[in-house]
């Protein structure tokens, strides 16, 4: 297809979509479909850049920066809003108004909880883009502000324009963006709101495109339009091309209005963003002169506050977890209570810090919310109904698990175990290894990890690979059998051939997740390269900075762990993402083959060599999922459990006739 052609196509597309997004409920597309739009329209502009329009949805980045945020005076102030916490409130509200202005009516709109932003439009172009700052005097954001899906840099309406809005981050992006802080270790935002204020604050404008910021416009600056009603400004800023507030109601008298307020509450989660609370305006723009300010609010809207969802709950014990880096982390152990549509019987307490300005006693009555929406947290405990029983937490100086004394890292809140062989560490590096984002084992859980661990068949993570030679005690241990036995087996010989980049995630090195090992395994190709990667070189990778790049040099620097890769790489995984079948066969290649008895001339690894240059997969039991089993002399119960299974078997002479005849 012609690229320029495409180039057009594609940033229709993200046009469209941008609108369907605001202008009706659904979007038309999820979020990972119009990434990949615009990474394409990305690459291809790299390519050609030649075809790079000012209206492109990528020339949103500002690119240069700034050294610090300007400060613009406002035109007009950026006031707040009064507050109502229930009907009464709104009421009162409405009774002040219209003893002003009898005959009005009402529009209520979701509050969305972000942060304000002030838009000028100049001769049809996005000029300008301010904070609200103290309300009087604004920051100059403009580059991140560009860099909005969905706020065109163009609006047909040529006269001066300035619009009002709510920039915030969807929750699903926000999950996204904690995800991936999770992956590399970065502390998480608390909330959408906490994401979306630290995005504008960054200098760099690249980092707010990716982190995908939106806005919300809920109206048009004082001094313009006023004689329009303020449904008729939204309606008007629609037909710009703006994304104005879509979900505004219209009401005659207050009663309605509450009404409305009530079911956004009722609604709230269902909202793509947070919200926390409604805004009730008075529709008619004209009135809003005659109803006046006061120092800090217009008289013509207010604020309803939603409650905040707060549980009550007894706090039974505080733990502390040691985590696969040796991070010692405090939980409260909880009565469970529903918070905002799900049971929680654990929240977190962050740090040491957290654990002693809050002053927790186990058996505390607490507080619980939902940091926004998701990581359940302890906001305070209730002192005032502290039982007599109740125990004030000490920090532990010693790892719960291991005993060693505990240290904090320079810079760093936190406290570590730094005992390589700590047990609770070894366990969860040991979970990590095998989980379904790193090495994907199969029927091999938590639980396993920790009942193998404690039988002492697993230290490391390459006596995951010698599990076998306790295959017959296996057999006999509580809830196991031939069957279960075999299977996890067998998952664990599969394993062998995932590809590099989980295997290198498995390893679990400290601020290395699963984005940076696939970058790393995409950029050096070969663990030989990457243990050979200087400091220097590790920092020009995207992505790698001096934690992550310092963090790489000393795990590999570790005598434990060279020696761990060395077992690992014995035992046949794969430490390159170049491994590709030399050649294919039709009988061997993607098959599945079990080696068992001794072959008249290839040792056993010459044949599982053999096989695997084939492209075919070698694992260590039989089961439903062998294709074939590869039998010599004294064969044992692998070969009656191949005939039981009616799996097909072939002798050593069989398999070499195969590949001469693929030699021919
Ligand atoms: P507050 O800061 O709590 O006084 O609430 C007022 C703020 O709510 C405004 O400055 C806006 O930033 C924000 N807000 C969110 N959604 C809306 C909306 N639909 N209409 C007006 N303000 C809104
Ligand atoms: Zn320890």
């Amino acid at each position: 297809m012609d690229v320029k052609q495409r180039i057009e196509e594609l940033k229709a597309l993200l046009k469209k979509y941008n609108q369907a997004y605001f202008e009706s409920d659904s979007p038309l597309i999820s979020d990972v479909a119009y990434d990949a739009l615009l990474k394409e329209l990305v690459d291809l502009e790299t390519a050609y850049p030649e075809y790079i329009t000012q209206d492109s949805p990528t020339q949103r980045v500002g690119g240069s920066l700034s050294a610090a945020f300007q400060k613009v005076p406002h035109r007009s102030p950026m006031l707040s809003l009064s507050n109502a916490f229930n009907a009464e409130d709104l009421k009162a509200f409405a009774e002040r108004v219209e003893k002003i202005t009898p005959n009005v009516t009402y529009v209520v709109e979701p509050k969305v909880d972000g942060l304000a932003a002030s838009i000028r439009y100049e001769k049809g172009e996005l000029k300008l883009g301010l904070t609200r700052g103290d309300g009087t005097t604004g920051e100059d954001v403009t580059h991140n502000i560009k860099t909005i899906q969905g706020l065109p840099f163009k609006i047909p309406h040529q006269s001066f324009l300035e619009v009002r809005g709510e920039v915030y981050l969807s929750k699903e992006r926000f999950k996204a963006i904690n995800l991936k802080r999770q992956d590399q270790e970065e502390p998480l935002f608390k909330n959408p709101r906490n994401a979306a204020a630290g995005t504008m604050r960054q200098l760099d404008s690249t980092l707010s495109l990716e982190r995908g910021l939106e806005i919300n416009i809920y109206s048009v600056s004082n001094d313009l339009f006023s004689s329009m009603t303020h449904l008729e400004t939204l309606q008007f800023l629609r037909e710009c091309g703006l994304p104005a507030q879509p979900y505004a109601t219209h009401h005659k008298t207050i009663e309605s209005a509450i009404k409305a307020v009530d079911e956004i509450e009722e609604n709230r989660h269902q909202y793509p963003f947070e919200i926390d609370g409604a805004v009730i305006k008075v529709n008619e723009r004209s009135l809003y002169d005659e109803l006046g300010t006061t120092s800090k609010s217009p008289r013509y809207a207010t604020a309803y506050k939603f409650k905040a969802e707060e549980v009550e709950t007894e706090i039974l014990d505080v733990i502390f977890s040691v985590g696969r880096t040796g991070q010692i982390t405090p939980v409260a152990v909880l009565a469970p209570v529903m918070v905002a549509g799900s049971l929680v019987s654990k929240a977190t307490l962050h740090n040491e810090a957290y654990v002693m300005d809050k002053d927790i006693h186990i058996h505390d009555q607490a507080l619980i919310k939902k940091a926004g929406d998701i990581i359940p947290e302890v906001i305070r405990v209730l002192k005032d109904k502290r039982p007599l029983n109740a125990i004030k937490v000490t920090y532990p100086t010693h790892c719960p698990s291991c005993q060693s004394t505990l240290s904090q890292v320079m810079g760093e809140a936190d406290w570590y175990c730094l005992n390589p062989l700590c047990s609770a560490q070894q366990k969860e590096k040991l979970e990590h290894f095998v989980s379904r984002q790193a090495m994907n084992i199969e029927t091999f859980g938590e639980k396993v990890v920790d009942a193998f661990f404690d039988l002492g068949w697993l230290k490391s993570i390459p006596d995951i690979y010698r599990l076998h030679h306790h295959q017959e005690a296996m057999k006999h241990l509580e809830g196991w059998g031939e069957k279960s036995v075999e299977t996890l087996l067998t998952n664990i010989e599969s394993s062998k051939a995932r590809p590099f980049e989980f295997l290198l995630f498995g390893l679990g090195i400290k601020h290395v997740g699963l984005t940076t090992s696939k970058m790393l395994a995409k950029h050096f190709k070969n663990l030989d390269a990457l243990m050979r990667a200087p400091f220097e070189t590790l920092l020009d990778i995207h992505d790698v900075g001096e934690r992550v790049a310092q963090s790489i040099v000393d795990y590999f620097n570790h005598p434990e762990n060279q020696k761990g890769i060395e077992d690992l790489r014995h035992f046949g995984l794969r430490f390159d993402t170049t491994f590709k079948a030399a050649k294919a066969h039709e009988k061997i290649t993607n098959l599945t083959f079990v080696l068992t008895g001794t072959l008249p001339s290839l040792s056993r690894d010459q044949a599982k060599d053999l096989i695997e240059s084939y492209g075919g997969k070698i694992s260590g039991s039989v089961s439903k999922k062998t294709d074939v089993v590869l039998a010599g002399e004294e064969a044992g119960s692998k070969l009656t459990k191949a005939q039981e299974l009616q799996i097909k078997i072939i002798d050593e002479a069989t398999l070499l006739s195969w590949i001469e005849e693929s030699n021919e």
